[in-house]
């Protein structure tokens, strides 16, 4: 576990669009954080900084202890969950879920204790060489999330997750992260545009426009006054 610790963190891209202005905060260790706000107001951004997918123009981002301004993504200690699931069509569930872990030269034995673990707590074991597109959009977002368990990283990004699917599964994926963050006690940076997704699965809220912070609080403090 780590906490995210932002200060003065900003984006400006090559056309000169200003995506984030100095952004300071601190995400807690073990803290489930929310960055919400319409389309365009630079949360995809953040989270790409704080995954190291996105270079950062100013400001110092620190992960635990360490200055990862200029960290590669695959050292960071984080894992990320894409909204388009990013699995690889050809590869069973099994293989999209060791990839990772072969990539960065982890024995057999770990990855496949870990690989029945994480099916296990996802209910994927029946389905583990299964193709992506034999699956549900959830069952593929429950491998998207399984991936990100494997390598048991420090800090989960996720990045408009529940976007892909229909209500009820949103619902169901939902309850699923909840009950992940519970039980591992990781830290999370949730991205979304949905207020109601915002208000049900943050434990803080960060309220961003325009490429800066509005508000960040419990959702219960931004209900009494928003
Ligand atoms: P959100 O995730 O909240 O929809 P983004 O972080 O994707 O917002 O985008 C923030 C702002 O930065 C928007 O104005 C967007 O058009 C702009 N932007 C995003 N990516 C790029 C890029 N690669 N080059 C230039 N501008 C970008
Ligand atoms: P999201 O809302 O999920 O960020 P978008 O459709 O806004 O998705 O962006 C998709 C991709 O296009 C992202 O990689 C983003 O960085 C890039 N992008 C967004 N706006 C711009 C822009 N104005 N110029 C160049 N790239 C952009």
């Amino acid at each position: 576990m780590a906490s995210v610790q932002l200060d003065g963190v900003r984006k400006v891209y090559d056309n000169g669009q200003v995506a984030v202005h100095g952004a300071s905060f601190e995400i807690a260790d073990g803290e489930l954080m929310v960055l919400v706000g319409p389309s365009g107001c630079g949360k995809s951004t953040l989270l790409r900084m704080i995954a190291g997918l996105e270079e950062i123009s100013g400001g110092t981002l620190k992960i635990g202890e360490r200055v990862v301004n200029d960290v590669a993504p695959k050292d960071r200690d984080i894992a990320m969950v894409f909204q388009s699931y990013a699995l690889y069509p050809h590869m069973t569930v099994a293989e999209n879920l060791a990839f990772g872990l072969k990539l960065r030269k982890h024995d057999k034995a770990t990855i496949d204790a870990r690989i029945k673990a994480a099916a296990e707590t996802l209910g994927l074991t029946a389905m583990l060489d299964k193709l992506p597109k034999a699956m549900s959009g959830g069952q593929r977002q429950r491998v998207a999330l399984g991936r990100a368990l494997v390598r048991e990283p420090s800090v989960f990004l996720l990045d408009e997750p529940l976007s892909n699917l229909d209500a009820k599964l949103r619902h169901s994926v939902r309850t699923e992260i909840a009950r992940l963050h519970r039980q591992l006690g990781t830290t999370m940076i949730y991205v979304t545009h949905d207020q109601v997704e915002a208000m049900t699965l943050g434990q803080r809220i960060v309220v961003l426009k325009d490429g800066q912070i509005q508000q960040i609080d419990t959702p219960m403090a931004l209900y009494d006054r928003p």
